[in-house]
Formats: C-alpha cells, sequence, structure tokens
C-alpha cells in the first residue's frame, strides 16, 4: 500500500468528448492516480469545430474549461477534464504543422483547475486540392491513409460542404464525387481528419499530454498540499552571448507555483544566455 495515496484514488472524473477521448486518457489517469475516468459523450461542435464550419469565439484555455465544466454539469460529477488542440503551422519551424493541445483537469469540490499543455510536430497532416482526375497515390501514402482518416469538402471557407471519417478508397471516391457535383468548378480539397478518433498521430499526443496532466495532479504544494503543483510562470530577460544585452522576452527559469496559495519557488533553468541568433540586436 502506498503511504501517500494520490489525493483522487477511487474517485470518478468525467472526461467530456465526442470523439472517443475517454480511451485515450482514461487508463492514464487510473494508473497514476487511480482515478475512474468516464466519457461524457457531449456535441462540443458548438464552441468550434476542426473543419471550420463554426469558427471558435474563445481562447484554447477557456474553451478546454468550458468544455471540462459542461461534462460536470451533465453528469453531476464533481471532476471534469477535456482537451482541446488546434493544428497548424509551427510557430517556430518554417514549412511544418505542429499539433497545440491542451487539457484541463477541474475538480468543484477543492475548486481547482489545472491545466497542461504540450507542442509536438509528430502529428500527420497532409491537404490536396484536386482540379481533375489525379493520381493520388503520393498524397495516400504521405496522409498515411487509411491508417489516418481523410475528409473531402469544397475548397471554399467556411466549408459549405463536407464528408468525414473516410477511410476506405470506395468511400474516398464516392466522396470525391459527391464534393466535386457541389462546387461550381469542381475543385475538391482532401485532408487529413483531424479529430481525435480519426488520428492515431494525434491521439499519440493526447496522451502524452494526460500523462503530463496526470503527473502535475499528482504533485501537491509543499505549503498547503493542494494537488497540480507545478509550473505556473516563468522568470524572463537574459543577456546575449554576443552584445550582453538583455532581451525581455527570453525564458530564463520556471516558476513552479500552487493552484490555490500563492507559495512559489524557483523551477529548473532553461538558459542563462542568448543565442545571437535570437538576439534582437545582433540579428533583428
Ligand atoms: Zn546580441
Ligand atoms: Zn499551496
Amino acid at each position: 500500500m502506498n503511504e501517500h495515496p494520490s489525493p483522487y484514488f477511487g474517485k470518478k472524473a468525467v472526461i467530456t468528448t465526442k470523439h472517443e477521448k475517454g480511451k485515450i486518457v482514461a487508463p492514464i489517469f487510473n494508473t497514476a492516480l487511480g482515478l475512474q475516468v468516464l466519457e461524457c459523450n457531449l456535441d462540443t461542435d458548438a464552441l468550434g469545430t476542426f473543419t471550420g464550419e463554426i469558427e471558435r469565439k474563445q481562447s484554447p484555455r477557456e474553451t478546454v474549461l468550458i468544455k471540462a465544466r459542461l461534462g460536470i454539469e451533465k453528469t453531476g460529477e464533481s471532476i471534469g477534464i477535456a482537451s482541446e488542440g488546434s493544428i497548424g503551422a509551427d510557430p517556430f519551424i518554417p514549412f511544418i504543422n505542429s499539433d497545440f493541445e491542451m487539457m484541463a483537469f477541474v475538480d468543484t469540490e477543492l475548486d481547482l483547475e489545472i491545466i497542461e499543455s504540450i507542442r509536438s510536430t509528430d502529428i500527420v497532416t497532409a491537404t490536396k486540392i484536386v482540379h481533375a482526375q489525379e493520381d493520388l497515390n503520393e498524397f495516400l501514402n504521405r496522409a498515411d491513409f487509411p491508417n489516418h482518416k481523410l475528409i473531402v469538402r469544397t475548397q471554399k471557407t467556411p466549408t459549405t460542404f463536407c464528408i468525414k471519417g473516410i477511410d476506405d478508397e470506395y468511400s474516398l471516391r464516392k466522396a470525391i464525387e459527391s464534393v466535386k457535383n457541389k462546387d461550381p468548378n469542381g475543385v475538391v480539397v482532401i485532408e487529413s481528419d483531424l479529430r481525435a478518433h480519426c488520428s492515431p498521430s494525434r491521439q499519440k499526443i493526447i496522451g502524452e499530454l494526460a500523462t503530463k496532466l496526470a503527473l502535475r495532479i499528482k504533485q501537491t504544494c509543499p505549503q498547503c498540499s493542494t494537488p497540480g503543483w507545478g509550473v505556473v510562470t516563468y522568470v524572463k530577460g537574459i543577456p546575449c552571448s554576443a552584445c550582453k544585452r538583455i532581451s525581455e522576452n527570453a525564458i530564463k527559469e520556471e516558476v513552479l507555483g500552487c493552484s490555490r496559495c500563492l507559495y512559489e519557488t524557483k523551477g529548473k533553468s532553461i538558459a542563462d544566455t542568448l543565442d545571437p541568433a535570437r538576439c534582437d540586436w545582433c540579428n533583428p
């Protein structure tokens, strides 16, 4: 028997999802915390969709918190989990897409909101605009089809017509034909279906994030023992190794903090000096 059992051992939580994220997240939370995670199947599309039929109005942070609370309201459980991803051009590496995922853990009994995030370039994404009869083999390979599912849609955004979750060649051909008929110029867009249950590479990233969040929940505040002790912010401002001027936005070290009280301590050092290539004066 563990001397310091998890504060969540034997408790129940609900994950709000339309796309089977419970399968990924439940075993991870169970192993790390002894928490039993049930799936609450709710249509969260009103908060925004991947395919752009409905635009997201809130920040990812607000969206995950709203989602987590929706499951709590619906089921009457006191603990809610939800995640939210956005996939697009990586802000740091040119010509590469990355997946930015955020996951929230809301405990209404302890009045806690714990959020973790992850950015990963290990996401399979592919898009092709098809104007006429074309050989799709190279594209389908790149898209890792049918392991990763596809969407076929009209070109205009927001999307007016689309067929999702395609995972066999017959359905793909049929979808291309029907979308072609909806477009005045017969143009069709084929792209990765990035919803969690259609994208194994995204599932893996969500799993990594769930592990990160579960481990954070396991860490308790040294002052008040509240779960969720971890990085709350960063100390910024480091000198350039060449010109010695201080870049105010460059990260120096982590600040660890509590989700409830104001106790904070110094975390891991990130850098002492800045690479001149990233310096605003040496490399404007
Ligand atoms: Zn410099
Ligand atoms: Zn505390």
